[in-house]
């Protein structure tokens, strides 16, 4: 079960140089994760603690994972992995051991950075839980916090979490000590989604009526996830016309479908 909850990798290859639109939140992140990492005797000999844990949120699909895995690239740690909704969905029952599970993975590989992923699985405010398996959620929060409080020296292991429902977390853990920096990751306003549609498209053969800044336009409201998808798509009409050369007309035709399967996704279910 270990092996599973957990995803360890030794080198992720996110650099920051792949994150559009988000330099404030590269800035904050280094200052917080990267500096004590690999300068915990300045920390010490200033005498302040690091910042304990870091908290990313956002909507889904901002590039709060990718903000993590680069923070593990840029200083060679392990990246390590978990989702809390698996802790609660997958691993009934197991939560609180593999909380341990993974600090103890955490500290066999050091420099590590632990990435907790939909935090709110597993933090959410006790009124607003309602499943059956209460009891075992809050066994496994309470284990996630002994974790961070009994870390002495947390210079070698940084803790990530991410959420999209900020407003539905435990209170608890965001006191000092625990996750003490909270790092706000929003859609892309309009430099920012030309950036991201200039990072996705960099490998891909686009004609010259192709307009980046046009397509900036376009997309308002648009995550980096979409916008990835958005290219990839683009790409799959240049495909089924047998051409290798994307054109504006595909990026068209593939905001046409984005935005349709937008459509039905936010359809209410009669
Ligand atoms: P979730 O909350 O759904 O887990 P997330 O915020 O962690 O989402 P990521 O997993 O980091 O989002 O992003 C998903 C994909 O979307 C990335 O692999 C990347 O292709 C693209 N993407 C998202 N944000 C950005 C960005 N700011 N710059 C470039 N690509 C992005």
């Amino acid at each position: 079960a270990r092996a599973q909850a957990m995803q360890v990798d030794g080198s992720p290859d996110v650099t920051y140089d792949d994150i559009g639109g988000l330099d404030e939140q590269i800035q904050e992140v280094r200052e917080a994760v990267e500096q004590p990492l690999i300068n915990a005797e300045q920390f010490r000999t200033v005498g302040i603690e690091p910042p304990s844990g870091v908290l990313l949120h956002g909507p889904p699909g901002t590039g709060k994972t990718m903000l993590a895995k680069a923070v593990a690239n840029e200083t060679d740690a392990t990246f390590i992995k978990m989702a809390g909704s698996e802790l609660v969905q997958k691993f009934i029952g197991e939560g609180a051991r593999l909380v341990r599970d993974l600090f103890e993975l955490a500290s066999e590989n050091e420099p590590a950075v632990i990435f907790i992923d939909e935090i709110d699985a597993i933090a959410s405010k006790r009124t607003e839980s309602k499943t059956s398996g209460d009891a075992e959620v809050q066994r496994t929060m309470m284990q996630l916090l002994s974790e961070m409080d009994g870390f002495d020296d947390r210079g070698e292991i940084r803790i990530i979490a991410a959420t999209n429902r900020f407003d539905m977390l435990d209170r608890a853990i965001l006191r000092p000590g625990r996750f003490d920096r909270l790092i706000e990751v929003p859609k892309p306003n309009w430099d920012g989604r030309e950036r991201i549609l200039e990072i996705h498209t960099e490998g891909m053969n686009l004609a010259d009526d192709v307009d980046l800044a046009e397509l900036a336009s376009e997309t308002e409201g648009f995550s980096g996830a979409e916008l990835a998808s958005l290219a990839t798509e683009a790409g799959m009409f240049a495909i089924r016309d047998e051409r290798t050369e994307i054109r504006r007309e595909d990026f068209e035709n593939a905001l046409e479908k984005v935005e349709e399967d937008d459509d039905t996704a936010g359809t209410p279910i009669a």
